[in-house]
């Protein structure tokens, strides 16, 4: 590609009118937004926002980028949670903040086929309208959905709450557009069920964090609308016991087990302390709270009364304390509420050390007891607040301050010590540092600590080949 030199004085100005008229602004006001973090804890710099309407336009952006030596950092509904969605300072580089909120488009949906196409910046609360009116439903899903985009889920390869069933982002993605770092357009959108035509380039795209290409569309993998469901929230003393009820539903209703949800007692209060209008669901308080989800696409299907009896054989059997079945939509709706606004009354509640671990199942108790050992030795008083995916044995086995310390002052200084500690608890089970949210900058020296050579290897030799100028998110991903 051909280099024009930008002019030493002001490289800024000189890439600004190299580009598409409207494309991009300096304005700093409009920029300021994009630059802050979701935690509020990592702010970025950039010179330009751009905000593209079509893929042609990402073309011009990616074309104009490698003229005048830019960096491009992509950017959704910026509600990642490693720092990967902001710019680094880069002071001899110009920096554009690609925002791909207007390209939000529903394109198409297929019911029949069972495949919705929109474009990267359609957010994922829309994605799950647009299925449901089809009758159908997309599903994945998790609480940041009324701000996530598509680019964003695919480019971190999202999880969240029922990939017990339907897989992350990676088992949902039929087909992808996107713009390479040459600025060449993958074109593989079209929905195929099978495709052994060589590399399947789109999943090298799908979890690269915006560093191997933007992502202009997605043809997305739908299922038929679920008709019958059963919502219940069950407390239990351990996570043995959580799993053994979790095996217990299993062997009672097969596959049809959407969601399996971990909720601890000091995380429940956090949320009726900052949820308006939040009740607590059980009687008496419980160690550790689940939350299930039963779905079939057979309207007929007795699902509650499965979901009932399974939890009374557990009660007699003493697996679980305590259990209450949502008997409406909208009880069901408040039971979720409970566990999606987690993650929200947990950043009111003040800064955290996040994590993002998983183990495999079966040494989900195992680990959570060797971990809390060695934070109750190395951070006596720090309080672990442990939630989530338990049916996939991804924990956000995140960090609170002791109690009354300055929490940020706390983490400074003990932060990277305890991720450090937790890691090595994670890869002595043999898991991974993040199952779900990705490596951004949070993460990264952790990578280059304990990630496997091997991959680390052919990671860097597939940058180097598709992007050997570093255009794409620099400094994310690779420490
Ligand atoms: P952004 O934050 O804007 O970007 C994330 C990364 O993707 C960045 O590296 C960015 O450069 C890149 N990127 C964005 N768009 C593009 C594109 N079009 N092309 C190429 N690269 C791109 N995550 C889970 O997996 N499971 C959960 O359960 C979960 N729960 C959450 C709950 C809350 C309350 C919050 C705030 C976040 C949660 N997350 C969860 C994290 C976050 O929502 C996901 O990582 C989501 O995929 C990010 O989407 P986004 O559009 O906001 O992406
Ligand atoms: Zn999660």
């Amino acid at each position: 590609m051909a280099t024009a030199p930008a002019t030493p004085e002001s490289p800024v100005a000189a890439l600004l009118a190299a580009l598409p008229p409207g494309l991009a602004t300096a304005d700093p006001e409009a920029l300021a937004p994009h630059l802050l973090d979701w935690r509020g804890q990592k702010r970025g710099v950039a010179h330009l926002l751009a905000r593209p309407r079509t893929t042609a336009e990402v073309v011009a952006l990616v074309r104009a980028a490698h003229a005048h030596g830019a960096a491009l950092v992509p950017q959704g509904g910026n509600t990642g949670l490693v720092g990967g969605s902001v710019p680094e300072p880069a002071p001899e580089r110009p920096t554009i903040l690609v925002s791909m909120q207007r390209m939000a488009r529903i394109r198409a949906v297929d019911a029949a086929g069972l495949c919705l196409v929109a474009e990267a910046g359609a957010i994922l609360a829309h994605v799950h309208e647009a299925a449901r009116e089809a009758g159908t439903m997309f599903p994945l899903s998790l609480g940041a959905k009324g701000s996530a985009t598509i680019g964003g889920l695919v480019s971190t390869n999202a999880g969240g709450t029922q990939v017990l069933r339907h897989g992350t982002m990676r088992n949902l993605v039929l087909g992808l557009e996107a713009v390479l770092p040459d600025g060449t357009v993958l074109d593989q959108l079209t929905p195929l069920r099978k495709d052994t035509a060589g590399y399947d380039v789109k999943q090298l795209l799908i979890g690269a964090e915006g560093t191997l290409g933007i992502v202009t569309a997605a043809a997305l993998r739908l299922v038929p609308l679920p008709a019958a469901s059963a919502v219940a929230w069950v407390g239990v003393a351990d996570l043995a016991a959580a799993l053994a009820l979790l095996g217990r539903l299993r062997q009672a209703v097969g596959e049809r087990v959407e969601s399996f949800e971990l909720v601890p007692a000091d995380g429940l209060a956090l949320v009726l302390a900052h949820l308006p209008g939040a009740r607590p669901p059980l009687a008496e308080p419980a160690p550790l709270n689940c939350l299930v989800e039963l779905t079939d696409a057979d309207a007929g299907a007795p699902l509650a009364d499965r979901l009932a009896s399974a939890l009374a054989d557990a009660l007699a059997a003493g697996e679980i304390l305590d259990g209450t079945l949502a008997g409406t939509g909208a009880q069901a709706q408040a039971l979720w509420a409970l566990r999606e606004s987690l993650p929200v009354a947990e950043k009111a509640d003040g800064p955290s050390l996040k994590n993002d671990v998983a183990v495999a199942v079966a040494d989900v108790p195992a680990f959570d007891s060797a971990a809390r050992a060695a934070f109750a030795r190395a951070f006596p008083g720090a309080r672990p607040l442990v939630f989530g995916h338990l049916g996939d044995g991804n924990l956000h086995w995140n960090l609170r301050a002791p109690a009354g310390a300055d929490a940020s002052d706390w983490l400074a200084r003990h932060g990277p010590a305890a991720r450090r500690l937790l890691h090595d608890t994670v890869v002595g089970f043999g898991g991974t540092i993040s199952a779900e949210h990705g490596i951004g900058t949070a993460k990264a020296a952790e990578l280059a600590r304990l990630g496997d050579p091997g991959r680390l290897a052919a990671m860097r030799a597939i940058k180097a080949a598709l992007d050997p100028a570093d255009i794409l998110n620099p400094g994310k991903l690779f420490a």
